[in-house]
This record gives structure tokens, sequence and C-alpha cells, in this order.
């Protein structure tokens, strides 16, 4: 691994200030779960390493406008635990599907939101759109694991973070801050990501010297919510597909939905086409099939990875289930 400088800030200012030297060439640690295997991949190679632990302010989960206050810094396992996030039930699930004790107590929310890629040709050193004299590795050579939506363009990894999916169903808000001490801003959590044209861009908005703070959830009265993650193994695995649901339900039908997949394209896939079908229905089997089906009729698979159309299909369907309490036997 490349040696490199490691700053311990105590306060966000602080962590912007030893961002702000070198931007470019500085790599901010959270949990580092990840991070340290890419910097021993040298897949990442930064000047600087900013170990954000010890910034209180990041650290809490707080009532806060009409929502869920949730700091960056927040680990699986306070998601687990925390009796304010307790009616998520669909966050509460993704953290619970993370079967490995060690990461639930170190692996941070932002460090999973901004999870970069776990494509093997990214991680081998081919790069964001693993290409190799101009041509995509993932469509010619092994894309079994990779993008079944937003692949028509040079990028076909999925994105790797598996909390998106429930938080944007849920309507979250991110809070960027920096790369100036002044500077902040909040989105909707959906509106970070973004797929890469080129090598320069990023998985997501985020520019060098900035960083993402907080995460808000807002309460919604009476809504329910769900996930489902597709695994291959039942140690600890990363999906294959995942779903995620928020419902609002009146008079036994759905009057608001909001289904969004993981793991199927470079971004977390909201589905229009899904909540469009169950609006309007009661929550059954046979309607929960029907937004399944819709989710994934545009679906676009590679020449390996067809296989996933079904698994989002299916990961739809039981997201939906769970939302309403109607998948039997939890699993
Ligand atoms: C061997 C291994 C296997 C794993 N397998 C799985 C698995 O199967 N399923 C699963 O769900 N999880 C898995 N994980 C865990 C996963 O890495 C963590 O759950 C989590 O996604 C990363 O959290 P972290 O805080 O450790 O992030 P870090 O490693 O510290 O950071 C991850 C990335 O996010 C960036 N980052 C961190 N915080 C911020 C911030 N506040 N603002 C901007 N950027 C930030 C970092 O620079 C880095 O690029 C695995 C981890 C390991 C080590």
């Amino acid at each position: 691994m490349k040696s490199f400088e490691f700053a311990d800030p105590r306060t966000e200012t602080e962590a912007l200030e030893l961002m702000g030297d070198n931007p470019e060439q500085t790599a901010i640690f959270a949990g580092g779960t990840d991070l340290i295997a890419l910097m021993q991949a040298d897949v990442i190679r930064p000047d600087r390493v900013v170990d954000i632990r010890n910034i209180e302010s990041m650290q809490q989960v707080y009532e806060a406008d009409g929502g869920v206050m949730v700091g960056a810094l927040v680990t699986l396992d306070d998601v687990l635990e925390n009796p304010l996030l307790a009616d998520y039930a669909s966050l509460v699930q993704a953290a619970d599907a993370v079967h490995a004790i060690q990461i639930q107590s170190s692996g941070t929310i932002a460090g999973d939101l901004c999870h970069l890629p776990n494509c093997w040709y990214y991680r081998s050193g081919y790069g964001l759109l693993a290409q190799e004299n101009g041509k995509s590795l993932p469509e010619l050579g092994d894309g079994r694991y990779h993008a079944v939506f937003g692949n028509s363009g040079p990028a076909k990894y999925v994105t790797a973070t598996r909390f998106a999916p429930a938080m944007i169903a849920w309507g979250a808000q991110v809070r960027i801050i920096g790369p100036g001490p002044e500077d902040e801003e909040v989105l909707p959590l959906e509106h970070f990501y973004k797929t890469p044209r080129t090598e320069r861009q990023g998985t997501t908005v985020l520019k060098p010297g900035q960083l993402v703070s907080h995460v808000w959830l807002p309460r919604i009265a009476g809504a329910v919510s769900g996930n489902y993650d597709v695994l291959q193994t039942a140690g600890l695995d990363w999906p294959l597909a995942s779903a995620a649901a928020t419902l609002e339900l009146s008079g036994g039908r759905v009057s608001d939905a909001c289904i969004v997949l993981g793991f199927v394209a470079p971004t977390p896939w909201v589905s229009q086409e899904a909540a469009s079908a169950l609006l309007g229905q009661p929550v059954t089997e046979e309607t929960a099939q029907l937004a399944g089906e819709a989710a994934v009729s545009r679906a676009t698979p590679l020449k390996d990875n067809g296989y996933k159309v079904q698994l989002a299909k299916t990961a739809v369907k039981r997201a939906i289930l769970r939302s309403a309490g109607l998948l039997e036997g939890g699993l």
C-alpha cells in the first residue's frame, strides 16, 4: 500500500480544512471496512486519509423537522438498536441482512451510501467503466453480476449501497458539506447518485472536498415498509438484487407507493412502473406479483445476467408483501 498522511479531525470544519489542502488526493475514512481494501488493492491511492470517526455531530440519531436525522457515522448496529429508527422497518431489515457482527459494529451509513462498486473489473484496476481498448469488459467478458437497468451507457456496474433503496423509498434527503466551511446542500437522496459517462465522473454528485454529514428521513404517518435482498449464501454476502417498498394504505388499498431496486443498475433504481401498478389496489400476492412484473418490464440484461431480471421481480414482490406483513415466515 502507498504511504499516506493520516488526519483525525474532531469537528466538521476541521475535517473540511484537512480535506481542502489537496481534495483530489484525499480519502474519507469512516468504518474503513471497504476503504482499506481498496487501498490495499491500489485501486485508491490517496496522499491523505481523513478519519472522520471522532466527529461527534455526525454520530447521533435525533428527531428533526418532522423526521429523524441520522448522522453519517451511525453504524449498522445503531440502525438495528435505535428506537427512533424502529418504524423504518425496511432500513432495519436491510441492516439485519448484513450477516456479520464485525461489519454491523463498524460499517457506517454514509460508508454504505458512498460504497464504491464491487464490480470485479473495477476492483482489478480497470476503472469504473471497466473498459480495455475502448471495449466494455462486462459486455465482452463476465458480466453476470452487472446491471440489467440503466446500462445503455458505458457504465455497467451495479451500485453497492445496501441502504439507499430503503432510504429513497422513504423520501430521504442527504446533507452534503464542503468544500468551503460554510458550504452545505441538502438534496433528495435519489439525486445523490449518478451514472458516469467518463472515468473522471464519479458514482455520486460528491465533488472533491465534500462529504456526507447526515441523512434525514421523514416520518410518514401510517406508512409501512419492507426490504428484500436476494442473497446467494446465508453468510456475509452482497445481494444479487434487492428491493425496498414504502406504502401508504387507505381503506385497505395503496394510496401512495415508492419502490426502489438495488444491485440492478449503476444507481438505486426507482420503479415508477411498480408503484403505478400498485396504486388503488389492495396488497395481495397477485397485485405484488403484477408490480414485480411491471418493475422489470423495461429491463435490458447483458448476455450473462438475464437471471437477475427474475431475481429483481421476486425482490419487488417480496418487499411489497413484507411491507404489508404478508411474507410468510419472515423470509
Ligand atoms: C471483507 C468485507 C466484506 C463485506 N461484505 C459485505 C457484504 O457482503 N454485504 C454488505 O452489506 N456489506 C459488506 N461489507 C461491509 C461494507 O463495507 C460496509 O457495510 C459499509 O458499506 C462501508 O462502511 P464503512 O463505514 O466501513 O465505509 P468506509 O470503508 O470507511 O468507506 C466506504 C467508502 O465511502 C466513503 N465515505 C465514507 N464515509 C463518507 C462520508 N461521510 N462522506 C463521503 N464519503 C464517505 C469512503 O471514502 C469510501 O470510499 C463488507 C466489508 C468487508 C471488509
